[in-house]
């Protein structure tokens, strides 16, 4: 850790003073403080990303900060102390999130080695899938080139990976006030491989579930590695007739084809399917693929009395902001209602909501409101989060968003 340096010393970095409303953010410990919580005329000045001193009303020093001249995160915090060399700091971080991960993830080549503020790099991900490592470039400060620097050398030297692959989020950069700039390779000229996920803990990679991966396709930087524990949760559960709605490219279906002799996984997108179809050969397996409507295929089913033994709903995030609140949670019960209907007794629902503004309480009334509707009874055998590689950081709410249900249905 960086030392304090004494409060008398002379500083040539600049500084950030915060209102007293900043400040008792900061000692909340949440290290994002707002615009409208900093001494605006003080921070006219700063360079965008800069790296600031962060001070209360009364000029008491409060750590350091990367500061964003265009978010309406002003600033977010990256030390209790003093920060001399941020690429070596942001060097260390790494370091220390890639060790963080080693008793936690054992069975997989795929998985998250950074999170941003939960492994106090504000603005970075990191993801790992197999010898190609992904990154998310988010804020000002993490895209100047010493850090950036700092950051491949240290995965290079760490995890000696075939490539290291850059997906460029247009919308943040533009955000960020931060200059276009395309999707591409860092370092190495490998583009896709394949990775093993939830195989067995000695290593035995045999039981592993498969699924090709193209650095420059799909959503994110390519899979939802979020979910990864709870695909195994799942096909610990799951029998019988199994339905995946949201499949993507497979995740929970290929899980559950381990299990059930029949699985249908449903997703709007064609290219995501095809690839599912790609994971299904990969695995030897023999799996049924709709395109279309989750929605309008939920009712249609319903409606003609189908049945099942295993559903899982993983839709996307229904409320991006807290304005959309009222109709993600009507899209949540409307899912969740026909999917109970729809399931036999002793049948399993998987349900999901990877919407941080909905909050687990909130989910949770949905699916009692759901099956109060559908004249059922539900269990819950478990109540998930992200993966654990997707650390929850105490005092930040934010790094908590993925919710994930399995519960029994009983007439
Ligand atoms: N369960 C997946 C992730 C799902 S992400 C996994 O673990 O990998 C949400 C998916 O929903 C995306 O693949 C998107 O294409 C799909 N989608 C969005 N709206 C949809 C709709 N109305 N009907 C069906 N699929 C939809």
């Amino acid at each position: 850790m960086p030392k304090k340096r004494a409060a008398s010393a002379q500083h040539a970095e600049p500084s950030v003073k915060l209102t007293t409303r900043g400040a008792a953010r900061l000692q909340a410990r949440h290290p994002w403080v707002y615009r409208s919580d900093i001494d605006a005329a003080g921070a006219a000045n700063l360079l965008p990303g800069a790296v600031v001193r962060v001070l209360d009303p009364r000029g008491k020093f409060l750590g350091t900060a990367l500061y964003s001249s265009s978010s309406q995160i002003a600033i977010r915090m990256i030390s209790h102390g003093s920060v001399d060399d941020l690429p070596a700091l942001v060097a260390e971080r790494v370091r220390a999130a890639i060790a963080y991960r080693k008793d936690l993830v054992q069975n997989s080549d795929a998985y998250r080695i950074v999170f941003s503020e939960a492994d106090f790099l504000p603005g970075l991900i990191v993801d790992r899938y197999n010898d190609i490592l992904s990154l998310q470039i988010l804020t000002q400060a993490m895209d100047a080139a010493p850090v950036r620097q700092a950051i491949v050398e240290t995965l290079k030297a760490e995890l000696h990976p075939a490539a290291i692959a850059e997906r460029v989020d247009p919308r943040i950069r533009e955000i960020e006030q931060l200059p276009p700039l395309p999707s591409s390779l860092l370092y190495g000229d490998k583009t896709s491989t394949v990775i093993n996920m939830n195989g067995n803990r000695n290593g035995d990679e045999s039981s592993a579930i498969r699924f090709h991966y193209d650095a420059f396709e799909g959503q994110k930087t390519g899979a939802f590695l979020d979910q990864r524990e709870n695909y195994a949760a799942a096909a610990l559960y799951a029998h019988g007739e199994a339905l995946d709605a949201f499949c993507y490219q497979g995740g929970f279906a290929l899980h559950l084809a381990a299990k059930c002799p029949s699985v249908t996984g449903v997703d709007s997108s064609r290219p995501a399917l095809e690839m599912a179809e790609k994971n299904a050969t990969l695995n030897s397996r023999e799996l049924e693929w709709i395109e279309g409507n989750a929605f309008d295929l939920l009712r249609e089913y319903c409606a003609a009395n189908r049945r099942y033994d295993t559903i899982v709903l993983d839709p996307p995030a229904f409320a991006k902001t807290k304005r959309d609140l009222d109709k993600a949670l009507r899209g949540y019960k409307e899912l969740n209602l026909r999917a109970m209907k729809m399931l036999h007794p002793g049948g399993i629902l998987v349900t999901c909501s990877c919407s941080f503004h909905v909050s687990p309480q909130e989910f949770l009334k949905v699916l009692a409101d759901a099956a109060q509707d559908a004249h059922k009874s539900l269990r819950v055998i478990e109540s998930r989060g992200a993966s654990k590689d997707h650390p929850i950081l105490l005092n930040v709410p934010e790094t908590s968003y993925l919710k994930c249900l399995i519960l029994r249905v009983s007439d």
